[in-house]
């Protein structure tokens, strides 16, 4: 019988992160996370309550400006925010909202007050002007390519929804009347 010796060097639990180059304006919540399954929430209509913004969009004086100028003021809904925090600590959780990047800071500071769980913030880009649909695509193309693979999607836009499912992404609607 041999004596018990100093551990040798075996395999170790470090955990691979992705280290993939990223979209600058991706913005992760601590840093890279590992590759792996994602589900990927919406936030306007979503988990985010923007009812009392949404006359900003009226016709025919529609304020984008200051329909998301108003965003860190929104409620939270909390039905699907109780189902994000549900969800199996193994799954990563990407935010994908079409809200122009000039807002991160009152995204943040509202997912901060509301203490959601998340891993990535992605908003459309500096001067991207192309539909939430056609944006959303590109990302969902995006995540998979540096290893996130998106199980399951929340939306409130039906146009998104079917993107999803297009993509195979299984995606749940989530009816905010926003787009009735
Ligand atoms: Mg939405």
């Amino acid at each position: 019988m041999s004596e018990p010796g100093p551990p040798d060097d075996g395999p170790t639990d470090a955990v691979e992160l992705i280290d993939a180059p990223v979209p600058e304006h991706w913005w992760w919540r601590t840093g890279p996370v590992a590759p792996g399954p994602c589900v990927v929430f919406d936030m306007d209509g979503v988990l985010s309550d923007a009812a009392g913004r949404q006359h900003y969009l009226e016709w025919p004086q529609r304020d984008w400006d200051t329909f998301f100028e108003a965003c860190g003021d929104d409620e939270l809904i909390d039905e699907v925010a109780t189902l994000l925090s549900l969800l199996d600590d193994d799954l990563r959780v990407v935010l994908l909202t079409a809200r122009p990047l000039r807002v991160r800071p009152h995204t943040l500071g509202w997912l901060e007050r509301y203490r959601l769980r998340w891993d990535l913030l992605i908003m459309r880009d500096w001067g991207d002007y192309s539909a939430s649909r056609r944006f959303k695509q590109g990302v969902v193309a995006h995540l998979r390519s540096v290893g996130l693979e998106p199980k399951l999607a929340f939306e409130d836009d039906r146009r998104n929804v079917e993107m999803f499912h297009a993509e195979g992404v299984p995606c749940i609607y989530i009816h905010s009347g926003y787009y009735d």
